[in-house]
Parts: structure tokens; C-alpha cells; sequence
């Protein structure tokens, strides 16, 4: 029987650290509250859930917060003013742009905007490039929230084989970086990989970031191996569920994530903690 990685409760104690500290440096000499601000185009019912999440963890850890709601049919100059008033605004510690943004408005050159002292989701390609060269100002939040809950389960990666599953600029890029950087061996794979297999079976510590549920199975999982399941999809039933088949996989992992209740609310954590370094640090 595998230990479960619970996110859900190690991310509860981290906002309450993070609502200790506020208040402790608000009774200090700081002026105000740490304040994020969330930009949300349009009305897709996914970015909705995520941004009233967000809302909810602001509340918790003490946090000002303000969601700023444009229609659908938005223009590039409008989302680009919004931006830069907040950017001027030095109020407003970090700003979010919810994804994925309506078709015809380019995410990554409105994300490109975005003043890398104020990019808490940790896409600016100057925030992107400190974090590949090893000397990161903010750290993307989903795979932060995945090294985060290694650390908290004492999980070491050092020398250890680390398959990361997917190569996305969001979660599987930056998670392959982090590894490296905490001397774990990695290898990255994605759709083109031949014999995926061969991979995960040699894998001690397996990060799926696909989207495909049922994709892991127990007989691509290594005996005594770490996985974590970054992925949220929706089963043929309808509830939520990862990348990696839970029921055949964790009777031979020796560490895995739930989903829902691990990577989830760990990333929703971490993106926290980087509001609050961008008030303490800018
Ligand atoms: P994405 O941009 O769609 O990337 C998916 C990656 O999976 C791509 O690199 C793709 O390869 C690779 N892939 C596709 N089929 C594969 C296969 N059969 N074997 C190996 N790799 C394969 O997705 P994403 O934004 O990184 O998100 C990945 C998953 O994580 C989604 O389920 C998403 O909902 C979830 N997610 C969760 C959180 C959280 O907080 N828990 C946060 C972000 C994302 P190619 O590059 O070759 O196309």
C-alpha cells in the first residue's frame, strides 16, 4: 500500500503559514495587505471554478484580491490597457491573466506584458529563463507544488531516475528543470516518445502531465516507485480524475497523489506564496 501524497492538507497548512506571516508583518511596519489581481476574458465555466478557487485562497490567507471581468469579445489594445494599469498600479503585488484566454487574443504575447515583478504564474519569458538558468524570481506553481510536496514527504531526488510525462511550457518543461536542479536524472517524454514503457518502468519518482486518463497503468509503473499525477481529466463516469490508473497503480507505488486532493490544491498554494514573495520582495 502506497502513501498518499496529500496535497490537500499539506497545501491547508501552507496558507496558514502564509496568513501567520501576513498578519505578523502587517503588525510589523507593512503598510498593507498583499494584493492579487486576476484578469478573466470571457465566460468559460472551468476559468470560473479556478478564479473563485483563487478568490477563496486570497480570503484565506489574508490577501486583498480583485477579479477583473471582461466580455468574450475583447480586443487586444482593452486587455493590453488593463495590464498596464496594473502593472502602474503598485497597489497590486501580482496579476494573473486566467487561461485559456478566447480564440484570437494571443496568450503569450499578452502574458509577455505582464511585469515580470508582478508575475506570480511565472510565464514571462524573463521569469521562464531565470528558472532554466537556475536562479528563479518566481517558480511556476504546479511544479513547484510538486517538489514542495516531495519536500513535505521527505522524498529525496537526488540521483535518482525521474520520468516526467508531457512537455508543456506550464507543467512538464519546468518540472523536468526543477528535477535537474535538485539533481534528480531526467528524462522528459511526450506524444512522440517511442517506447513510453521502457521509460516509466525505469522510473523512481514518475510525474504524468498528459491529460489521458487510464494512460498509467500498473505494468508501466516501476515497484516501489514515486508517482505523481499532475493531470485533471474527466473519467467515462464523469468525475474528475488524473493520467494515472489509481486503483492497479498504488498497491505497487510506494508514494502517489490523489486526484482530486493532490497537485490541484498544492498549485493553488505555491501561487500564494508567490503573491506573497511579490509583496515582500518588490
Ligand atoms: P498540454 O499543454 O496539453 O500538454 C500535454 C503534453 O502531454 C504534451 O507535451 C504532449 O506531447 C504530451 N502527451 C500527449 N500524449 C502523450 C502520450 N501518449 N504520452 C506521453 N506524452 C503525451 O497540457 P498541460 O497544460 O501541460 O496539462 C497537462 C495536464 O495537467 C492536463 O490534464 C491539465 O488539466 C493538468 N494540469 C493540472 C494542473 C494542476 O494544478 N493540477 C495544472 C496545470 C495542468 P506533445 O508535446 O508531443 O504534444
Amino acid at each position: 500500500m502506497a502513501v498518499i501524497l496529500d496535497g490537500a492538507k499539506v497545501a491547508g497548512e501552507i496558507k496558514q503559514e502564509i496568513r501567520k506571516k501576513v498578519d505578523m508583518l502587517l503588525e510589523a511596519d507593512y503598510a498593507r495587505r498583499p494584493h492579487l489581481s486576476v484578469i478573466l476574458v470571457g465566460e468559460n465555466p472551468a476559468s470560473q471554478v479556478y478564479v473563485r478557487g483563487k478568490e477563496r485562497d486570497c480570503q484565506e490567507c489574508g490577501f486583498s484580491q480583485e477579479t477583473i471581468r471582461l466580455p468574450a469579445d475583447t480586443g487586444r489594445g482593452t486587455l493590453l490597457d488593463t495590464i498596464n494599469r496594473l502593472n502602474d498600479n503598485p497597489g497590486v503585488d501580482g496579476i494573473l491573466v486566467q487561461l485559456p484566454l478566447p480564440k484570437g487574443l494571443d496568450e503569450w504575447a499578452m502574458l509577455e506584458e505582464i511585469l515580470p515583478t508582478k508575475d506570480v504564474d511565472c510565464f514571462h519569458p524573463l521569469n521562464v529563463g531565470k528558472v532554466a538558468i537556475g536562479t528563479p524570481e518566481f517558480v511556476p506553481c504546479t511544479p513547484k507544488g510538486v517538489m514542495r510536496l516531495l519536500l513535505e514527504y521527505g522524498i529525496p531526488v537526488a540521483g535518482k531516475n525521474c520520468v516526467v510525462l508531457g512537455r508543456s511550457n506550464i507543467v512538464g518543461k519546468p518540472m523536468a528543470q526543477l528535477l535537474t536542479a535538485a539533481d534528480g536524472t531526467v528524462s522528459l517524454c511526450h506524444s512522440k516518445t517511442e517506447n513510453l514503457e521502457a521509460f516509466t518502468r525505469n522510473a523512481d519518482i514518475l510525474v504524468s502531465a498528459v491529460g489521458k486518463a487510464g494512460l498509467i497503468t500498473a505494468d508501466m509503473v516501476k515497484e516501489s516507485a514515486v508517482v505523481v499525477d499532475v493531470a485533471m481529466n474527466r473519467g467515462a463516469d464523469g468525475k474528475l480524475c488524473g493520467d494515472v490508473d489509481f486503483k492497479s497503480v498504488e498497491p505497487k507505488a510506494s508514494y502517489i497523489t490523489p486526484v482530486p486532493g493532490g497537485i490541484g490544491p498544492m498549485t493553488r498554494a505555491m501561487l500564494m506564496e508567490n503573491v506573497l514573495r511579490a509583496w515582500e520582495a518588490f
